[in-house]
């Protein structure tokens, strides 16, 4: 028996390597999306950050030093000089703007007051206001849950489980979720590591509980909670089959299915700024074309690929 539950701790300790899970070590934490927005809308100090969000002192030093640690802002002395120091976004947190404009399409989309038929980004270079289209860098078609599938790649195989932030419900930050997202619900969602990766475990065909337990390593009371939230949510609904209460499994709703772009955009931000030498864990393949692909976002008016610079996000923070 003491072998067995020894076995077994060794196992819980370890997970499927996920670029997913990784890049929501980082971004899967509510202050740090509020942090993050912001410094793309252009605030660069400790005040501002404190003042705009009224996120406790000791709270935003610790987030910014994180940010730091992992590359996605450096610091410099403010050009006045004395100890102070401005932040910016570093390559790796730059490259953050498409899961963040896929959180803030998502959440507009479903939760805006003008509904699924707003524009909320702005294309420069075309001049028109535009949705953002997930699709393929091979042949530039869209891109759905659909028409993709993901397979081992070369860096695929267990790692340590990444242990969460104890998620202490920052609701202080969760009332920012109207401005930011059109809804506290959403900030809810993307504010933690283990709703999405249950979405995004939920999109690889890991729907019943079991699955998600084996695969996540999540615990089970945590994992209850989350679904319980999910299914109010209603990105997940729960359905039983007629023969037995035990093949319960959790399905994506459209709702659920739309965080497709998001779910794909933190695999490549994943894969991109916290992999290792061994490779990409996944690869994705696009069925229409039969390649490997990459995913861009392109501009629903034009076409065009959309890069950082020539987009503006047209909700209320980056206005203001
Ligand atoms: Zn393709
Ligand atoms: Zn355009």
């Amino acid at each position: 028996m003491a072998e067995t539950s020894e076995d077994m701790a060794e196992t819980d300790a370890m997970v499927a390597r996920y670029s997913v899970v990784r890049a929501l070590a980082i971004v899967g934490d509510t202050w740090t999306i509020l942090i993050l927005r912001a410094a793309f809308a252009g605030t660069h100090r400790f005040s501002d950050w404190q003042n705009d969000l009224g996120i406790p002192k000791a709270v935003l030093a610790s987030r910014l030093e994180r940010l730091v640690e992992n590359r996605i802002l450096y610091k410099r002395p403010t050009q006045s000089g004395g100890k102070r120091m401005e932040y910016f976004l570093d390559e790796a947190g730059l490259e953050l703007w498409e899961p963040l404009a896929a959180m803030v399409r998502w959440s507009r989309h479903w939760y805006g007051e003008e509904g699924h038929h707003a524009s909320w980004f702005h294309h420069k270079t075309c001049g028109s206001d535009c949705d953002l289209i997930l699709s393929c860098d091979i042949c530039a078609n869209p891109l759905t849950f659909y028409n993709t599938y993901a397979e081992d790649g070369p860096g695929a195989g267990l790692e340590p489980r990444i242990v969460p932030h104890s998620r202490r419900r920052a609701n202080s930050a969760i009332r920012h979720g109207d401005d930011a997202f059109g809804s506290p619900e959403a900030l809810t969602l993307f504010g933690d590591l283990w709703a999405p990766a249950i979405v995004a475990t939920a999109f690889r065909g890991g729907r019943r509980f079991n699955d998600l337990v084996t695969y996540l390593r999540i615990p089970p009371l945590v994992l209850s909670m989350r679904l319980k939230e999910l299914i109010a949510m209603d990105v997940l609904t729960r359905r039983t089959t007629k023969e037995s209460d035990s093949y319960e499994a959790f399905h994506l709703t459209r709702k659920g299915l739309d965080l497709f772009p998001y779910i794909s955009m933190l695999a490549k931000w994943g894969d991109r700024w916290r992999g290792d030498a061994d490779g990409v864990p996944l690869v994705f393949q696009h069925r229409d074309c039969g390649h490997n692909y990459k995913p861009h976002f392109r501009c629903s008016a034009c076409g065009d690929r959309l890069h950082r610079a020539d987009v503006v996000f047209l909700d209320p923070l980056a206005r203001s």
